[in-house]
């Protein structure tokens, strides 16, 4: 255990605009090298948008997002907690998709998770767009099927797409409850609005017991409270995060395929991630961050600030 070589490069040694932009500046740690034993929390991009409807691009995400993450330094600003001293985080670098074939993209994706979790090694992913979290939960709930603590516009719980198209990402917590890879009465859905095309995913949510909390009543309720409830749906059972970035206002983060206005502001975007405190969290993606749609680079920023979040209450969970 060498805890020097876990450690972030510090922008006083090197400064944070120059070298090979990994996430949030720590070292590369491929699958194959044995070093991969040492990490606990292993950063991943998931370069990958085969799944998109409308607007593609979050396969772009990952290079993004690597790079808006050197701006991130080793201590939290509000609560002071430092993650890298806590525990060895890695850049896993990117699994390798396979752009035009959905099966095969999938079977790769589990396939480089289930390596992760024979190591021990908790994953937290920048994709990618949502369809990512499917063959990742397939890896990740093998064992057991998983509580979920799921930010979005979107409920993601639609049938199917185009006549019959099953893998798409609106459908990918649908096929998960399907595969018995989620425990739908722990399953919760956070800020779900917009227009649709109707109310069938609403509908099977309400028939499996999936709590959906919508824009309406996050506002109403203020995000404390609306994440005090979070945490007792799940409780200690072990969980996942999935965070679209879509779930903040595209007026904060425009960067993205499916925006939907009436959003959390950046504040609460970043607060509902550092109230994850004391939920079992196994693994976590950040999601749609869609470079094409975001000119400023704000998108990709606020991608990996949340990141920095989770990756804080994965560290303090571990010690
Ligand atoms: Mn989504
Ligand atoms: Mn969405």
């Amino acid at each position: 255990m060498s805890q020097s070589f876990f450690q972030p490069i510090s922008g006083m040694d090197l400064p944070r605009f120059a070298g090979v932009p990994t996430f949030m500046r720590l070292p590369h740690v491929a699958v194959e090298n044995p070093r991969l034993a040492e990490v606990d929390v292993g950063l991943v991009g998931l370069p990958w948008d085969s799944g998109t409807t409308n607007r593609p691009g979050p396969r772009h995400g990952p290079r993004q997002m690597r790079d808006a993450s050197t701006m991130i330094r080793a201590q939290h600003g509000i609560t002071g907690v430092r993650p890298f001293e806590l525990i060895n985080c890695a850049d896993l670098g990117d699994v390798p998709p396979n752009p035009v074939d959905i099966q095969d993209s999938m079977a790769r994706i589990t396939a480089f998770y289930d390596r992760l979790i024979a190591a021990n090694v908790r994953p937290l992913t920048a994709g990618g767009d949502h369809l990512c979290s499917l063959p990742i939960l397939r890896s990740l709930a093998k064992t057991q099927p998983l509580a979920m603590i799921h930010f979005d516009s979107h409920t993601d719980l639609f049938h199917s797409y185009f006549g019959g198209m099953m893998y798409t990402h609106g459908t990918p917590f649908r096929r998960a409850v399907e595969e018995g890879l989620l425990e739908p009465s722990k399953v919760v859905q956070i800020g779900i609005r917009g227009t649709c095309y109707d109310s069938e995913d609403r509908d099977f949510a309400k028939s499996v017991g999936i709590r959906v909390i919508p824009i309406e009543e996050f506002h109403a309720r203020g995000y404390q409270d609306v994440m005090a409830e979070a945490s007792e749906i799940v409780g200690q059972h072990p969980c996942y995060v999935s965070y679209d970035i879509d779930f903040v206002d595209p007026a904060v983060a425009p960067g993205t395929g499916t925006p939907e206005w009436g959003g959390p502001n950046a504040f609460e975007a970043l607060q509902v991630a550092q109230a994850l405190t004391g939920v079992d969290i196994v693994g976590a993606d950040v999601v749609e961050v869609s470079p094409p749609f975001d000119a400023s680079g704000a998108t990709a920023y606020l991608g990996v600030s949340i990141m920095f979040e989770i990756l804080c209450n994965m560290a303090l969970q571990a010690n």
